[in-house]
């Protein structure tokens, strides 16, 4: 039995046979022999099960899917080549020309673009509420074309907590999927299925990876949607496909259906795949996910003790604070109320200020990067958000001084006091 997370972590998904490599190969391989073109054919008109094409499918990829799937307590999952390409297939997998999906408004600069304006072009329209009203409020949002309710665990880099819970409910009574952006607090702090989210995604590039060396993306199915009770709305999955002559995905693959579509109808014509060798490198972060995120949360909680005392702060967002209005939510949603690594803060002064701070820092490092195990900081006024209109930023909850720091598995004394000191500088 191999139940308990810390176990996944280390040994779920690849499981060598007697003789076979201990550690995870790396099928570095485009294609796989086969010795009749029968049974290729089958393979291609899925008829039967097998590897033929890593566009599709690459072994060393399915093992670490697997471990991401057992991780998030789901049936399955695919990996991709960045969290854009998860976000997208995860929406594009269930939406159409002509279909319409509602988001939270405080997530990612790049899903917020992703969804805003590069959907659009396709034909599909994003309503965007404020995940913190009522469920009478975002209810107006939905319409009749409406297929999919999108939110972040934690938003980046706007830090509020979803309320994982509400957003399901008001997604069911609509007949629609929750699809949940699992990144900042990762199963090890919450796993959104436990909470009724059907879909769960993932930027592997953050915290999964934790070291920042492969950007990659990640979908998991719950398998608990029942597409066939509103088949209808979801004909993608519950009709047949004529590129897979006339097979239905619902009738042919169960509770397997929609990360199935996923992968052998999107990934076969969008191919956002990652190499099997970035998975292996995803794969020896996650062996250390269990040990790294709570260290994470131990140091960034005593940042944002240390930043809320001191004079120079106007505002600190964390919500390991009692202080912080999502408090209460963290700790019911949250394995022993630990969110993340990352918090927010705001200088007192003008945004100059912000960026002197910033300049000065000697131990954490400017990058665009977050969720690292070195401490880094950004402000995304200046950079992830610099796209964004000022109302879209005000929209997005992103105030023109934050500053987000993302806080690293270094000694927490040697981080704050390269804060300290580029306070003072
Ligand atoms: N989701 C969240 C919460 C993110 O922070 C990011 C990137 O920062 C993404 C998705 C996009 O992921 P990627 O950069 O791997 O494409």
């Amino acid at each position: 039995m191999k139940n308990n997370i810390e176990t996944l972590c280390v040994q779920a998904g690849y499981e060598p046979k007697n003789g076979e490599p201990r550690v995870m190969p790396i099928y570095q391989s485009t294609t796989f022999k086969y010795s009749s073109t029968e049974q290729m054919a089958d393979l291609f008109d899925l008829k039967e099960s097998g590897y033929f094409y890593t566009r599709l499918q690459n072994p060393t990829n399915d093992f670490v899917a697997s471990k991401i799937a057992q991780l998030e307590g789901g049936v399955g999952a695919i990996l991709t080549s960045s969290g854009q390409a998860a976000s997208f297939y995860a929406i594009f997998n269930i939406c159409e020309a002509g279909d319409h999906f509602v988001s939270s408004s405080t997530i990612y600069g790049g899903t917020f673009n992703l969804f805003a304006v590069t959907m659009k072009k396709l034909g599909i329209e994003c309503t965007f509420v404020d995940p913190d009203a009522s469920e009478e409020e975002i209810q107006k949002a939905f319409r009749p074309n409406t297929k999919a309710l999108f939110g972040e665990t934690i938003a980046n880099p706007v830090l509020s907590v979803l309320d994982i819970e509400k957003f399901a409910r008001i997604a069911h009574n609509n007949g629609v999927p929750l699809v949940i952006d699992n990144t900042f607090a990762t199963p090890i702090n919450c796993r959104p299925f436990e909470f009724g989210a059907d879909i769960v995604i993932h930027s592997t590039t953050k915290y999964m990876d934790g070291h920042a060396t492969q950007v990659g993306g990640a979908i998991v199915d719950s398998g608990n949607f029942d597409w066939e009770r509103v088949h209808d709305k979801f004909k993608g999955l519950t009709e047949p496909d004529e590129s897979y002559h006339g097979l239905t995905y619902t009738k042919a693959f169960g509770k397997m259906a929609y990360i199935t579509k996923a992968t052998v109808q999107l990934m076969r014509d969008l191919g956002s795949i990652p190499s099997p060798n970035n998975a292996f490198l995803l794969n020896l972060g996650l062996e250390t996910l269990h040990l790294r995120v709570p260290r994470h949360c131990e140091n960034a909680q005593k940042v944002a003790e240390y930043l809320e005392n001191n004079s120079q702060v106007a505002w600190v967002n964390y919500s390991g604070l009692k202080s912080n209005k999502y408090h209460e939510l963290a700790q019911k949603q949250f394995t022993n109320g630990q969110s993340c690594g990352v918090v927010t803060f705001g200088l007192k002064g003008d945004r100059q200020r912000a960026i002197r701070f910033m300049d000065n820092l000697k131990l954490c490092s400017i990058v665009t990067h977050v969720a690292d195990a070195r401490t880094c900081v950004l402000h995304p006024a200046s950079h992830t958000h610099r796209q964004l209109s000022d109302e879209q930023l005000i929209e997005a909850g992103v105030r023109p001084d934050l500053i987000r720091f993302s806080v690293g598995i270094e000694n927490v004394n040697d981080i704050i006091a390269d804060i300290e000191q580029a306070l003072q500088a």
